[in-house]
């Protein structure tokens, strides 16, 4: 009796990200960089260990080598659960719950909005998933998924950074930049210590800095290296405890939304250096504590489950079952078994309860109103070039930033008319 093939989830799955061991990890659609970021971190590290760590370990401690280890296994593990986890994707809405679509639906309106701790904030419908994003959310336009508490599309690390994964993203930023400094000062010190032994006429080199550069080159190629990246890497870890500390992510601090939302609010914001950020907790501590070491929510993505015969696209059909049972069983009119997916998908008839449990916020709707377009809110003009030069140039964000372009109405126009009351 032939065995039959399941298909699973993320087979069928609808965005650009690529799955590796039969969906157990998930990049994003172009690993090379991330490939690129892995080789750099794991040679120079082998250098390290090669050259430096022997010597160091005989003349100077033991605990040199032990402390660099620590460090390189850190980050190396970081930067793995970062770039093979999923980020925070909020799986597209099925065909049932996308709303009515053919000739006499209406178009759904682009924007509403809902109020998050008393202060007004939009969401924007996503054309692309069907749905309206909760609230941080945004589309990141390489892996083509919407993508909860969106901080950026990072190539680096060959994955979206989001809700799930910025803690992981994080702890690589700043566990990478200690590790360049370790490194970077592991080989000044080998050198050194080969210069003096030369001079004092112990070292196989010869005298001066040329002869411990002629005895150990791999240092002064480790020390290259690490020196040149240890700025930007020590950058990005400043700024991301920034946004930690002020509960941001890169998106919001880019477009700045809350500063623009702050100009255009009064009084309220009077408090807080986080002025009009709903998000903040009100003080660094607690916005760390919250963002790096809070709850974590589930995968929504079930990238494992078992998609049901009837939910197949045809193409799996085809290739999946062959060659079909003599008899095939009608589908039975009883609803199909409530599998985790399934759950996932009722997200639009609960759209706001789970973006209550999504946010652990109080949300209250305040309107619903077709057009909103335009409507000042926080567009590409609230940025800084200085900050978005210095992102670019670390992060190489640009590519992938979802800056809330104007999406193209789904097929005419949808007329700005007041909302109809029924
Ligand atoms: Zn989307
Ligand atoms: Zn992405």
């Amino acid at each position: 009796m032939a065995r039959r093939r399941v298909t699973r989830r993320w087979e069928v799955f609808a965005g650009r990200n690529r799955f590796w061991c039969d969906g157990r990890l998930m990049t994003a659609p172009h690993p090379a960089v991330f490939l690129l970021t892995l080789a750099l971190i794991t040679g120079t590290c082998a250098l390290h260990f090669a050259f430096d760590c022997p010597y160091l370990a005989a003349r100077v401690s033991p605990a040199l080598p032990a402390g660099g280890a620590a460090l390189a296994l850190l980050t190396l593990s970081a930067l793995l659960r970062t770039a093979l986890s999923d980020p925070g994707i909020i799986p597209r809405a099925a065909p049932g719950e996308a709303g009515a679509e053919g000739p006499g639906a209406r178009p759904p309106p682009r924007a509403r909005e809902v109020l998050v701790r008393g202060r007004p904030v939009k969401l924007k419908y996503c054309f692309t998933c069907k749905m309206f994003r909760p609230p941080r959310a945004s589309h990141c336009s390489l892996c083509d998924n919407c993508v909860e508490r969106f901080d950026h599309h990072c190539p680096w690390v060959g994955n979206c950074v989001g809700r799930r994964n910025y803690r992981h993203f994080y702890t690589f930023v700043v566990s990478l930049s200690f590790l360049a400094v370790w490194v970077f000062a592991s080989a000044v010190a080998h050198l050194a210590l080969l210069a003096r032994a030369g001079a004092a006429g112990g070292a196989a080199g010869g005298a001066g800095l040329a002869g411990a550069l002629r005895a150990s080159p791999a240092s002064a190629l480790v020390a290259a290296v690490s020196f040149l990246s240890v700025w930007s890497v020590l950058g990005l870890a400043g700024f991301h405890t920034y946004l930690a500390s002020t509960d941001q992510t890169t998106n919001e601090d880019i477009k700045g939304s809350f500063s623009l939302r702050r100009a255009g609010a009064r009084a309220g914001a009077a408090g807080a250096g986080a002025g009009g950020n709903p998000y903040s907790r009100g003080n660094p501590c607690a916005n760390c504590w919250h963002v790096l070491c809070g709850p974590l929510p589930p995968s929504l993505l079930d990238r494992r489950g078992v998609v049901p015969g009837e939910e197949l696209p045809p193409q799996f059909v085809v290739t999946v079952c062959p060659a079909p049972a003599p008899a095939p069983a009608p589908a039975p009119p009883a609803a199909p078994p409530l599998t985790p997916a399934a759950a996932n998908g009722a997200l639009s008839s609960h759209r706001h309860a789970y973006m209550n449990h999504s946010l652990d916020l109080d949300l209250q709707e305040l309107c619903v109103g077709a057009g909103a377009a335009g409507a000042g809110g926080a567009g590409a003009g609230g940025l800084s070039a200085s900050r978005l030069r210095l992102l670019q140039d670390t992060t190489m964000i640009d590519a992938a930033l979802d800056l809330d372009e104007p999406e193209p109405p789904p097929a005419a126009p949808a007329a700005p008319a007041a909302p109809a009351r029924a």
